[in-house]
């Protein structure tokens, strides 16, 4: 592999993308609304011409959503022309899961979620693999595939996601025919909305949010915002969404105190906006589902036995890393190297994987453990600074010792309005710490916004297209 000093173009790239890619999402192309078809980036996808850097080898990425796609795109715009880049991806169209929870009030189409790996191949020149890892061969540097082919590598970048355990008495089956989590967006996510079309005024939901981390923090409390919603205005004032968070209330006298992501926002949410509809309950244990007649149990936190019987039940299991159960192949290859074995662990400079013999291997996205939250905005920042750790490393250099990460997250609340999240993330004393001010005022905490509005609703869309727009466009 040739060394070669980074040429200045690189170097100006890396100096926006160490400002927290902050400026790499700015919405500069005309994206579409995303809504009716297919995700339209409005831009070309004419071949881009990447810098010539010196920098050659065999750059393997598995998984093309948030992560994946993220990674293979800047391995190239860094990297240069002179890598060969592959991904590894099963799915032809990748759903996206932000914006999904609008499927379920209806304000918004699966089809209108759908993003393709067509530009990646058209313009970045990857070549796009369509099969799942089944193993790895960490001392030859090699995978396997499910069509039976090998793949070598000189690095890998595994972007797989997660995996939802059998939880609650219930088993992969019942989440797709009967008790959908919907937490990948696809099919489960249209079942859940056609059971929600059906409920009587009157009737009863019940949604479950397991313990922290799961994906996507403020997602859960968002769908019950949303569900809420939904009912009340086109069922009537009758209906109930019961909330069972696993999460155990900080403040043992404000129950909302276990809410994961925008507190504020969501206790005004549940306490005013949809006060009489949502009931939260925090710090429940032992939940049992049964997914015929839809009665859930449980142990409330004051250690009450209870029993709800619901006409929807959408479970939230517990999840892992793709690939981290008991013979899996992320497992086999002894990279779901958590404590609990069901993430992967990785030095946060540059998402290498610590486990033993891992030398080469990344991972991104909400498989891996690094202190950043699991989210779609933070899948697309670990991927970049992946991405510059790799060019780096492949130039002889080594990663950039103070990385930062931005993350911005809109949440609706009804159909027309929304609150935001932002936070701003610095290494700092070997982790990611939420900088002063989480970068936009006083104080080391992720800020939220001071209001929910129909402006926060609009700019939600924008900063959707935007980030959509840096992965797959
Ligand atoms: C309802 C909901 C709402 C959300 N809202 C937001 C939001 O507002 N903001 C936000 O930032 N995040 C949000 N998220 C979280 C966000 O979607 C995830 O954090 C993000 O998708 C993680 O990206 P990823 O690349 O790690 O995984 P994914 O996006 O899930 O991509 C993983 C890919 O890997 C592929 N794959 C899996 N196994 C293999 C294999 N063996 N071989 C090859 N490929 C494989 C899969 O097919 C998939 O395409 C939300 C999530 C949900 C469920």
């Amino acid at each position: 592999m040739t060394q070669q000093y980074m040429p200045l173009a690189r170097r100006r790239w890396l100096m926006l993308a160490g400002a927290s890619s902050i400026t790499a999402l700015l919405p500069t192309l005309g994206w579409t609304d995303g809504e009716g078809d297919e995700y339209d980036s409005g831009s070309s996808t004419t071949a881009i011409s990447p810098a010539t850097t010196g920098l050659t080898g065999k750059m393997v990425v598995v998984g093309g959503g948030m992560a994946g796609v993220t990674a293979a795109k800047y391995l190239r715009l860094w990297g240069g022309s002179g890598l060969t880049i592959t991904l590894v991806e099963p799915a032809t169209t990748y759903v996206s899961n932000i914006m999904s929870n609008l499927v379920l009030n209806g304000s918004r189409t699966l089809a209108s979620l759908g993003y393709t790996h067509g530009n990646l191949s058209s313009k970045y020149s990857v070549n796009i693999v369509r099969a799942s890892v089944t193993g790895i061969d960490k001392t030859a540097r090699m995978i396997t595939l499910s069509d039976g082919s090998q793949l070598l590598y000189d690095r890998l970048v595994l972007a797989p996601g997660v995996e939802f355990e059998d939880a609650y008495g219930l088993t992969q089956v019942d989440y797709e025919t009967r008790t959908p989590h919907a937490w990948r967006a696809g099919t489960q996510t249209q079942l859940l909305s056609d059971q929600l079309a059906t409920m009587p005024n009157g009737s009863t939901f019940v949604m479950t949010i397991p313990k922290a981390p799961y994906r996507c923090p403020p997602g859960p409390y968002e769908r019950a915002c949303l569900v809420a919603d939904y009912l009340k205005t086109s069922k009537g004032t009758g209906s109930k969404v019961i909330v069972l968070d696993e999460n155990l209330p900080t403040d043992p006298v404000n129950p909302y105190s276990a809410i994961q992501a925008e507190a504020h926002t969501f206790t005004q949410a549940f306490s005013v906006i949809h006060a009489g509809v949502v009931d939260y309950q925090p710090g429940v244990t032992g939940i049992q589902i049964d997914p015929a007649t839809k009665v859930v149990s449980y142990t409330d936190r004051m250690g009450v036995a209870r029993t709800v019987s619901a006409q929807v039940v959408n479970p939230i299991p517990p999840h892992r890393a793709a690939g981290s159960r008991a013979g899996g192949w992320l497992s086999q290859a002894g990279l779901a190297n958590s404590t609990n074995g069901k993430w992967a662990v990785v030095n946060m400079l540059s998402f290498e994987s610590t486990a033993a013999g891992a030398t080469g291997i990344h991972v991104i996205g909400d498989a891996s453990q690094c202190g950043l939250p699991k989210a779609g905005h933070i899948a697309n920042q670990e991927a970049k600074i992946c991405a510059d750790a790799i060019v780096r490393l492949l130039g002889g250099q080594q990663p950039d010792p103070a990385p930062v990460a931005n993350s911005a997250c809109y949440s609706p609340i009804t159909a027309t309005t929304a609150s935001w999240l932002t936070a701003v993330y610095q290494y700092e004393g070997g982790a990611f710490k939420v900088a002063n001010g989480g970068g936009v005022t006083t104080g080391a905490k992720p800020v939220e916004s001071d209001s929910i509005s129909t402006k926060n609703f609009q700019q939600m869309n924008t900063w959707f297209n935007t980030l959509m727009g840096d992965s797959f466009a």
